[in-house]
This record gives C-alpha cells, sequence and structure tokens, in this order.
C-alpha cells in the first residue's frame, strides 16, 4: 500500500506517493495560486492527487489516504483549517472536503507537527519517543511528540513561536509582544539587521547590500558575519541569546531526546549550532545532572511535510 502526502505552502504545493518505508516513490509540485478562490484551489489539488496516482500505474485501492500538511492552526480530530495566513482560510473543513471528492480517507495536521513525524520516519529523529522541532522561517513553527505520540490538542497547543520571551518585548505578528517569533524569525532576524544596520553603517554589511538596505537577506546576514562583521556579530550573538531562551524553556518542559531545527536559518549549520548549544545548555535546569537533550539541525528540508503527512495515519484518530 501507498499514501499520498502533500504539503501546501505558501508558495507551493508538494506532493508526493511514499511507500510504507516512508520512501518518496514519486513527487511533484506546483504553484499554490494562493491568491485564487478556494474552490480553484481545491480543484487543483484534487486532479494534481488524481494524476499523480494515475501517472505511476497505480489506482485508488493501493492508496491508504491522503495526508496533509498545511501551515496554520489545525484541528487535526475535526480536519478543519481554523486559520491559515497563507490562505485567509477561515474555519475550512479541508479534510471532509477531499474526503468526499476523492473517496479517500484524509488526515491532516499543521506542516511543523507532520516535519517531526517525518524526521521520526527517515530524518535525524528516527528511533526517539520524546522529539520538538522548531521551524524557524518567516514565522516559527513547532511540532512536538511526547513518548511517541504527537501533541496535538483540538484547542491548539505546542504553539512555541507565541511563547514570551520578553516582557513588554517586540510587537509580534499575532497582535501580541515579546514572542520568541518576533525575535528569532528569519523575518524577524532579517528586519531587526535592517534597523540596526541602517543606524550602524560601518558595518561590512551595508556595504554588501550597495548601501540598499531593504535588499538585505538572510544569506547576506551570514556572509557579512563570515566577513567578521562586528555588527552583524553581535546581531547574532542576540538572535541565539533569544533563541536559546525558547528553546531551554522547551527543553525544561518536555525534556525531549532531540530538538530538531529547520527552516532557512538552519542552512548555516555549526555557525549556529556549536554557540546556540553552549548558550541553551547553560539555561537548562539540573544540566549537570540529567542527560543533555541533543539539538541538531533536521535532515528531510523539503521532504519533511509530505513524509510526515502520511505518518499521521500510523497515528492513532
Ligand atoms: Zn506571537
Amino acid at each position: 500500500m501507498y499514501t499520498i502526502g502533500i504539503d501546501i505552502g505558501g508558495t507551493f504545493v508538494k506532493l508526493g506517493i511514499v511507500d510504507e518505508s516512508g520512501n518518496i516513490i514519486k513527487n511533484k509540485k506546483y504553484p499554490t495560486q494562493a491568491n485564487q478562490d478556494n474552490e480553484y484551489i481545491i480543484s487543483k489539488m484534487i486532479s494534481e492527487i488524481e494524476n499523480l496516482i494515475l501517472d505511476n500505474g497505480l489506482n485508488k485501492k493501493q492508496i491508504l489516504g491522503i495526508g496533509v500538511a498545511c501551515a496554520g492552526l489545525i484541528d487535526s480530530k475535526a480536519g478543519v483549517i481554523l486559520y491559515s495566513n497563507n490562505f485567509k482560510w477561515g474555519n475550512f473543513p479541508i479534510k471532509d472536503i477531499l474526503n468526499e471528492r476523492l473517496r479517500l480517507p484524509v488526515r491532516i495536521a499543521n506542516d511543523a507537527q507532520c516535519a517531526v513525524l517525518g524526521e521520526i520516519k527517515k530524518g535525524n529523529a528516527q528511533n526517539c519517543k520524546d522529539v520538538i522541532l522548531i521551524t524557524l522561517g518567516t514565522g516559527i513553527g513547532s511540532g512536538i511528540t511526547v513518548n511517541g505520540k504527537l501533541l496535538r490538542q483540538s484547542q491548539g497547543g505546542g504553539i512555541a513561536g507565541h511563547t514570551i520571551i520578553q516582557k513588554n518585548g517586540r510587537l509580534c505578528s499575532c497582535g501580541k509582544k515579546g514572542c520568541l517569533e518576533a525575535y528569532c524569525s528569519t523575518s524577524s532576524l532579517i528586519k531587526i539587521t535592517k534597523n540596526i544596520v541602517n543606524r550602524n553603517k560601518t558595518s561590512i554589511l551595508y556595504n554588501l547590500c550597495n548601501k540598499n538596505i531593504d535588499s538585505i537577506t538572510g544569506e547576506m546576514i551570514f556572509e557579512a558575519l563570515a566577513k567578521n562583521d562586528e555588527i552583524v556579530r553581535n546581531i547574532i550573538d542576540e538572535y541565539l541569546e533569544n533563541l536559546s531562551i525558547g528553546i531551554s524553556n522547551l527543553i525544561n518542559i518536555f525534556r525531549p531526546e532531540k530538538i530538531l531545527i529547520s527552516g532557512g536559518v538552519s542552512n548555516q549549520g555549526d555557525i549556529l549550532l556549536i554557540p546556540l548549544k553552549e548558550k541553551v545548555y547553560g539555561k537548562c535546569f539540573a544540566s549537570n545532572i540529567l542527560p543533555q537533550t541533543d539539538i541538531q539541525i533536521a535532515k528531510l528540508k523539503n521532504d519533511a511535510g509530505i513524509i510526515g503527512a502520511t505518518e499521521l495515519f500510523n497515528m492513532e484518530g
């Protein structure tokens, strides 16, 4: 039997056929076209799924179901997207709609929740039961497993990005102040850097961006860091300090075996990971007695959502 995994992102929808061992045997992607109406988006999704099945010589009887990963606030049990910034979808019963039109079982979870399941199946958390995955992208997503089970309360828990790390801090996209996301998402890092470089024009980064502050990207920030830009070094140090507060809070609550970091910033690897670990471990309770939580970069990159979504069929409910 096979399962279809579908990862609905703001820019692309990625889908693939996954075998029982978690291998993607065929995948494809197409532009999301999030500005189109719901009917267009759903019809396109259905025809892409059906074509993927037929083009690979399979029929629906060989498909266990459709696993869906989607950014946003998801009620997995009801199969409803409560809110997704990508589509401005509110209370969208995607599970029932896909189920009715495809005549296949459908399961859905948040994309970071699917990614943690993918990493347990085929990535850097194989054989682990207690894992937390954090995605550092436009926002901050999180997926948490406890004793091998995905934490997914119907009332929406496990939202690490909006835990508050600073009293009366920076305004977050959610409207609250001082959230981890307001400091540590890739977008926040870029925004904070732009502000600081604008006030510090001796920064190497100011020249790297050709004195066009608005053009600063995440890659440019790390290029400046590699060139020993003192101002950028301080920004990254502060960034890692803030991230370490968020991560050590999660460790103190859950004490997972592993924390995995994914998303754009994670491409920097050890440049971030080594100082981050030092800052995190300095903040963990009883770190001289309890075993340290391993912190790694996630492995599966773009495939995590597809593989993880199919893993929803290996979980209860
Ligand atoms: Zn927030």
